[in-house]
């Protein structure tokens, strides 16, 4: 069988490096190339050699268009700017995209939905595995247990992480609101300070930690009265993140325009 061409946007990143270390040792796959922020001093550099592996014989550029011509499908694991940018393009291009970007604005969303009109697309905001199966426990707990529990979310990530609260807790909370049958903005506490008054019913709270090398942990509290669920997932390596984002590259090349989440990916 033909190995799947994947290509890296934004190869330099902690994700990318990871990402192109993963696509090298995958059956399967073959690294169609990575492109670099413009102007970034990697440029040039061997993408393996950038990513901790030996080398590969592709220079990281900063094309990404050419990078779209040269693969079957791309992952992009950049900034909600440049994935808007990168995913309008693909769809003009006719090129599939696994995107794991986080912090898109709603012009920014709207652009990725855009473009999975043209093209298939998975966008996740946690590629791992157990993170989707922590979303599936989360809704049905949040069915099970009911508004009177008051829901808690916090998450700690490295100090590097620009977006706040992650992805993934507005994600967890998202699955939890559905579930509840409630909007998820008219709910959501994205945080608190000062005399903020007892917690009003019914609301999702949630708390963001950053400080060293954390990767990512999330913390989901059902506090009720005299007793106290807490479901906890700690990522201790990026790679989980790779793994995920590749496999849904291997799935996605053979799907139909859409925007398809890691639900679908793997079956759940
Ligand atoms: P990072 O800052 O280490 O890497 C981002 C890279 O993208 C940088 O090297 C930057 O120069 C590059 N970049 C920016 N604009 C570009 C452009 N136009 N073309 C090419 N490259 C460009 O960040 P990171 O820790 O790798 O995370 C990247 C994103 O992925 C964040 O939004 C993060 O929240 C998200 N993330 C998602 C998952 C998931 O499972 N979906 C997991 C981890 C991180």
């Amino acid at each position: 069988m033909a190995e799947t061409r994947i290509g890296v946007i934004g190869c330099a990143g902690r994700m990318g490096r990871m990402l192109v270390a993963d696509i090298a040792g995958t059956e399967g796959c073959a690294l169609a190339g990575g492109v670099a922020r413009p102007g970034a001093a990697c440029l040039g550099q061997d993408i393996g050699e950038l990513a901790g592996i030996p080398r590969v014989g592709i220079a990281v550029g900063d094309n990404a268009e050419q990078l779209l011509h040269d693969s079957d499908v791309v992952v992009d694991f950049t900034m909600p700017t440049a994935t808007a940018d990168h995913a309008k393009l693909a769809a003009s291009l006719g090129k599939a995209v696994v995107i794991g970007t986080t912090g898109l604005s709603g012009a920014e969303e709207k652009a990725v939905r855009d473009a999975a009109e043209k093209v298939p697309i998975v966008w996740a905001a946690n590629t791992s595995l157990v993170i989707n199966l922590l979303l599936g426990l989360v809704q049905q707990v949040a069915q099970r247990l009911g508004p009177d529990w008051d829901l808690e979310i916090f998450e700690m990530h490295h100090k590097g992480k620009v977006d706040a609260p992650s992805g993934t807790a507005l994600a967890l909370g998202r699955a939890a609101a559905a579930a509840r049958g409630v909007g998820f903005e008219e709910v959501a506490v994205r945080g608190r300070d000062g005399i903020t008054g007892p917690r009003p019913p019914g609301v999702i709270g949630f708390a963001a930690l950053r400080g060293g090398d954390a990767v990512g942990d999330h913390h989901v509290i059902f506090a009720g009265m005299g007793e106290r669920l807490e479901l906890v997932h700690r990522a201790t390596s990026r790679a989980i993140y790779a793994k995920g984002a590749v496999r849904a590259a291997l799935w996605l090349k053979d799907q139909p325009p859409g925007l398809y989440g890691m639900k679908e990916v793997l079956g759940l």
